[in-house]
């Protein structure tokens, strides 16, 4: 028969599975040998088994007695014995803590008899009408399934009557006579009378308990968070201390360090005569933490040093519930606390240097997401003004511009060069391009999943959604506040993604601290005045310094200009992993391709391409410089030529406009005769990448030349340039082979000219499925292989990434077809498996084939767990993502190299 209940003193923290969260931590603290009212827990394996059958399992009764019948004996009264009562707590904790699951229902073991015995035994007659009323109250709502705002309602009623201003001013009597209420309430929705069997509560709180791990919002909140549904909740059952016994008693919550900034020291609130909830709910005002030093020096001191021994013990910050009853201190709870990104670099940090934890070990306390999180610009602390609205955090930043009300208006505006804020009831598809020029934007419906909110964090926008106080009056370019205050187009606002405050006019925003170290405006020895800042910095510095020790995977950047290649240098790239040439030509340089596309002639063809070399070198030799002594992958050219012509349509019409007004453009009518031999049905699958190198002469060939003319110049100056020439979308290895033998053409030429030699690879992206199924054969004429995951993703899945997430990944999201967009995380089995047997089959034939990833992955955190698991040599990803990958990178390889276990 297994063990379906355990008593505190038998569980401990490594337990958590099957006593859940809170069972084991209270179990934890109990061995530790701190203050812990006595109790037991019911398993998660119990729930299960209660959840398969719909029935307690056979041996569970037994089982509970014999834990309770211990309680009652160590506690030396009955529950609910009439002359002095047990009363206990029921608690429900399932291994991850989560919302949606069963409140806790305090006071088990209070009936109409006992509560007299409890006012007797404790000469207090107000707590035991009190704790009555609060069990009907609970119980009422969480066992019997009656809304809780009947009780309120109730309640403040009583208040009323009496001219109460809080609960505190309620006397016994009042409370009494709110018991009777509570109990007709109880009465006229169940159709019953409220258990006076004490037993009875335990067992219909037990099961309400297991019940609950079924409810809409605790599944809803399990899919989103992964958490598997079989793994059900434990129930925590503890004798009960009173923080309502006066204000000799009362009770708290505390933090042994800052979880928003991280700063060690004391953190909390502590609320007077109450019980549970109070001091979360906000009933009343609740004091600092501080203020029991002098309320009660004695427990105060006492919850310092437990507070100390917990954090030693969890090796890490810990969120604490306590009670006070007339002057003795109880603990409660205890976890390891959530906190920002913030306080989890710093604690991490400083734990580790203070040998709490290793340096491994803090680096997997922190994450890529919370790095992103801390290279947002911020308001300046304590904004001076009032917020006016209150909205969803939906995507995070600081952004203050002024107020435009339809897409048009922001995007004019923004191209004007004012800071704009695109605010709508809601967005929808067509305000995408508003949105790209706003600052932020700020709607009044929707939530974390509206179109507002997706699309802008998908953009890096911050944006503040559904603050449903607002009232968005488009037509009228306007929004109201509540209070009549009203903002029209053009007056500046100011909105926090972060918190999803609103704010009339312009708060001062700050660059993120994080941002400048990592552009090497600051540096961890720089004196700075605030603390905060000074600790963030240096924590994130220690951190990715660690990881940049324990990394694999090589970090290079996605860089077109000599700016971005700056930059990237700057925030730790080493080398370029793709250099998308097509970048050189637009704007001004549009003309330069498209006077090749309209040559008539070689002749013609030749002038043009002899106007591409030039500027094209200048570019590649100012992106040698920038990466000296790294490597740069210049990618030929890869997109459908017509891109670099104008749109059919718009052509079409100028040239009948023209014609019908009897004039005629000779150049325009043989533009639009190219555009239109051009115009493909499937220009992603038409003639683009190495096709556009085999079938127009000279353009591969020209590029080459200015490349290789480049690096012989780099070498003259006395620089260390490494090309790799990089050939897009090869499917056969003959398309590679040609291509090749014309670059070696073109290297061998300018060496002859120049007499240096040349050092280059001559690699290719693997981004087609056949591409990949053929590795070993192209591995025999590459250098290196680069994955060029966008591509590969699409042409695997045979979805066009920009219709994808536009029009239906998003529903199949929702409908649980796709857990995250694969062009956001690489799909390990489909897409995953590809690069993985590609990988593989090319090394067989090369064993020093260089492998590397250049797609919008490589700044992934899971998809480089991925790389880095199947052995990539390098990410390559975009220059503000560089310190993501460098940190994931380095987590990666403690997390699944398994070199050096946790200390
Ligand atoms: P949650 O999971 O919402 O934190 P808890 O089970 O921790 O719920 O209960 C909430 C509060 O109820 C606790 O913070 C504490 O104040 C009070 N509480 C829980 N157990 C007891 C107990 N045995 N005696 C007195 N108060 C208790
Ligand atoms: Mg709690
Ligand atoms: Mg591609």
């Amino acid at each position: 028969m297994s063990k379906l209940v355990y008593d505190f003193r038998e569980g401990g923290k490594e337990r958590a599975d099957l006593l859940g969260g809170k069972g084991a931590n209270l179990a934890e603290m109990t061995r530790m040998g701190l203050p812990v009212p006595p109790g037991f827990v019911i398993t998660t394996e119990a729930c299960r088994a209660y959840l398969a059958t719909g029935a307690e399992p056979a041996a569970l009764a037994d089982q509970v007695s014999a834990a309770l019948h211990e309680l009652e004996r160590r506690m030396s009264r009955k529950l609910g014995q009439v002359d002095d009562p047990l009363l206990v707590a029921v608690r429900s904790g399932a291994r991850f803590s989560m919302p949606g699951m069963m409140n806790t229902v305090l006071n088990i073991g209070l009936t109409d008899a006992s509560v007299l015995g409890l006012a007797e035994r404790t000469g207090d007659e107000r707590l035991a009408w009190d704790s009555y009323r609060r069990l009907l109250a609970m119980f009422g709502d969480t066992v019997l399934g009656v809304d809780s705002a009947h009780f309120d309602r109730a309640l403040d009623q009583a208040k009323t009557a009496r001219g109460a201003r809080g609960d505190l001013d309620l006397t016994a009597a009042d409370l009494c006579t709110l018991v009777d209420r509570f109990k007709e309430i109880v009465r006229d929705h169940t159709g019953h009378e409220f258990p006076q069997d004490p037993y009875e509560q335990l067992k219909l709180a037990t099961r309400a308990v297991f019940e609950s791990w079924n409810t809409e919002r605790a599944r809803v909140y399990r899919q989103r968070e992964r958490i598997p549904d079989d793994l059900g909740t434990a129930v925590t059952v503890c004798a009960m201390v009173f923080g309502n016994l006066g204000n000799e008693s009362g009770t708290g919550v505390a933090f042994t360090r800052d979880p928003a900034t991280g700063r060690p020291g004391v953190y909390g609130d502590y609320l007077p005569n109450a019980q549970g909830e109070d001091v979360v709910a906000g009933i009343r005002n609740t004091l600092p933490l501080q203020a029991l030093a002098t309320l009660h020096p004695g427990p105060y001191a006492e919850l310092r040093r437990i507070m100390q021994t917990l954090e030693a013990h969890y090796r890490d910050l810990c969120d604490i519930e306590f009670t006070i009853e007339r002057g003795t201190l109880w603990m409660l709870q205890t976890r390891v606390g959530k906190r920002s990104a913030a306080a989890a670099f710093r604690i991490a940090a400083e734990l580790a240097r203070d040998g709490l934890i290793n340096e491994d070990e803090a680096l997997r306390r922190v994450n890529g997401e919370q790095l992103t999180h801390l290279t947002f610009p911020r308001f300046a602390e304590s904004p001076t003004a009032e917020p006016i609205a209150i909205g969803v955090a939906a995507s995070p930043g600081a952004a203050v511009g002024k107020a435009v009300f339809d897409s048009g208006t922001a995007v004019r505006l923004a191209q004007a060069g004012e800071a704009v804020i695109l605010v709508r009831g809601e967005t929808n598809p067509d305000d995408l391009n508003g949105m790209i020029h706003a600052r932020g934007v700020l709607t009044s419906r929707g939530g974390k999943t509206s179109h507002a909110a997706v699309v802008a964090r998908g953009l890096g926008r911050t944006c503040v959604c559904g603050a449903d106080q607002l009232t968005v009056d488009g037509h009228a370019r306007l929004f109201t506040a509540p209070g009549g205050f009203v903002v029209t187009e053009g007056d500046v606002i100011s909105i926090d993604g972060s918190t999803g405050a609103v704010y009339p006019g312009e708060v001062p925003v700050i660059p993120s601290p994080v941002v400048d170290y990592f552009e090497g405006r600051l540096t961890p020895d720089d004196s700075i005045d605030d603390v905060d800042t000074r600790e963030l910095v240096h924590a994130v510095h220690q951190l990715i310094t660690h990881a940049d020790r324990r990394r694999r995977l090589g970090v290079r950047a996605n860089a077109d200009t000599r700016e971005d290649a700056a930059r990237a240098r700057r925030f730790g790239a080493e080398g370029i992993g793709l250099c998308r040439t097509e970048h050189m030509f637009l704007g001004p340089r549009r003309t330069l391709i498209e006077r090749l596309i309209l040559a008539n002639d070689d002749a013609e063809r030749d002038v043009a391409l002899a106007a591409l070399l030039t500027p094209q070198r200048e570019d590649f030799t100012a992106i040698l410089t920038e990466m000296d002594g790294l490597p740069v992958t210049i990618r030929l050219l890869d997109p459908p030529l017509h891109e670099f012509l104008p749109d059919l349509t718009t052509l079409s019409v100028r040239v009948a406009r023209a014609e019908a007004a009897g004039e005629q453009d000779e150049d325009d009518q043989r533009l639009l005769r190219a555009v239109s031999r051009l115009h493909e049905q499937n220009p992603m699958l038409g003639l683009r990448g190495v096709r556009l190198g085999l079938v127009i002469p000279g353009l591969y060939a020209t590029q080459v030349r200015a490349l290789a003319e480049a690096t012989a110049a780099r070498i003259a100056d006395g620089g260390h340039p490494e090309p790799e020439i990089m050939i897009p979308l090869v499917g056969a290895t003959r398309e590679l082979e040609i291509a090749r033998e014309q670059a070696n053409r073109i290297l061998d030429d300018v060496a002859a000219e120049t007499g240096i030699d040349l050092p280059h690879l001559i690699g290719t992206m693997i981004e087609l499925p056949r591409a990949a199924l053929t590795a070993g054969d192209i591995a025999g004429v590459a250098d290196f292989f680069s994955f060029g995951t966008n591509d590969l993703t699409q042409t695997t899945w045979g979805m066009s990434r920009d219709d994808a997430e536009a029009s239906f990944i998003p529903q199949y999201r929702e409908q649980g077809i796709l857990p995250v967009s694969p062009f956001d995380t690489v799909d390990r089995e489909g897409v995953g498996r590809l690069i993985a047997l590609a990988a593989q089959e090319g090394r067989a034939t090369r064993p020093d084939l260089q492998l590397g990833v250049c797609g919008e992955h490589g700044g992934d955190p899971e998809s480089i767990h991925f790389f880095h698991q199947i052995g990539l040599d390098y990410i390559s990803c975009s220059p503000y993502r560089i310190p993501v990958a460098r940190l994931e990178a380095g987590r990666a390889a403690i997390t699944h190299d398994n070199e050096n276990p946790t200390g």
